[in-house]
This record gives C-alpha cells, structure tokens and sequence, in this order.
C-alpha cells in the first residue's frame, strides 16, 4: 500500500463520525477504498505519472514529508513536486467529481477542505521556489487522454529542465 495515511485518515473519519448512517458509510467508503488500492496496484495513476518521469530520464523521491502535502512525486533535478489527484476526494469539479445527490454537508465539508488544503500546499511550494504539477485521474481515464496528458506532461518537463539549465548556469 503506497499511502497507508490516506486510508487511516478515512478510517478515523468513521470512527469519529458522530451520526451512525454516517459512521457506516463512511467506514464502507474507507473499505472500499483500500480495496481498490490493493486491487489496482499495477495500473494506479501514480505509478503511470512515475513510469512518464522515469521514462524521461529523472530520479524521484516518494512522499516527501519535508515539503508541504507530502508530494506524491518530488523531482530535485527540477524542484518539481507532482500529485496524481483522484478527482473525488480532491474535488476537482468535473464530471468524474460525482459528490453523491444528497450527500451531507458534512462530508461535502470533508471534501471542501481537502480542496482548500491543496490549494495551500500548492501556494506553500510555489513560495519555496517548488514546481507544482497536479495530474488528475480523469485526465489519464482512457487511452486518448492519458496520451495526451503524457505529452503535454513530458513538454512541462522540457520546459523546467531549460529553466534549470538557464539557473546553473547563472550560478556558475
Ligand atoms: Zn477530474
């Protein structure tokens, strides 16, 4: 399981969840969830974002924990932090979103604030002097898109690399 965090967070939410209905949906939510995580393991969208920066040529480190929201990906050649975002628990605001009709404001909440959360995190990085890259997993659903998301993927990466370049050599 590559983030055993995600899915204790949902666990505790259950845990803590005041309402019964709630408490139960939200522990059927978590379950599932680690289910697909076990279930999906080769095909996940992180692995797919990590396979497109090994494929062009760059180290990584996992999780970071020093930089803020943990990237799921940190490139130090080109002081990039990746996410691969699911588009429910990040609130993306497309269709793949899919907030349930009826949903409780409390775990509308839930959601509101991991968006927020990000949005943070991003400004956080971006002040450190960090890249942010954010894939989401609507963007690599199907053969067309994930193309299409790859290159224009691998074309960030160009572009950073040239910025890089351009910053070693003024150091020198
Ligand atoms: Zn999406």
């Amino acid at each position: 399981m590559k983030r055993p965090g995600k899915a204790a967070r949902l666990l505790r939410e259950a845990k803590e969840s005041e309402d019964e209905e709630e408490k139960e949906r939200l522990g059927k939510e978590a379950r599932s969830f680690i289910m697909s995580r076990i279930r999906g393991k080769d095909t996940s969208p992180e692995l797919l974002v990590r396979s497109w920066v090994r494929e062009a040529g760059y180290r990584y480190r996992l999780n970071d924990r020093r930089f803020p929201g943990s990237p799921d990906i940190y490139v130090p050649r080109l002081r990039l932090a990746i996410f691969v975002n699911g588009c429910f628990w990040h609130l993306h605001g497309c269709a793949s979103t899919k907030v349930p009709v009826g949903a409780s404001s409390y775990w509308l909440m839930k959601l509101e604030r991991n968006k927020e959360r990000d949005a943070w995190n991003y400004r956080r990085l971006e002040d450190m002097g960090v890249h942010v890259l954010v894939v989401w997993e609507c963007e690599i659903r199907t053969k067309s898109r994930r193309e299409k998301a790859r290159d224009s993927f691998l074309q960030d990466l160009r572009r950073m690399d040239t910025l890089a370049s351009r910053k070693q050599n003024d150091v020198i």
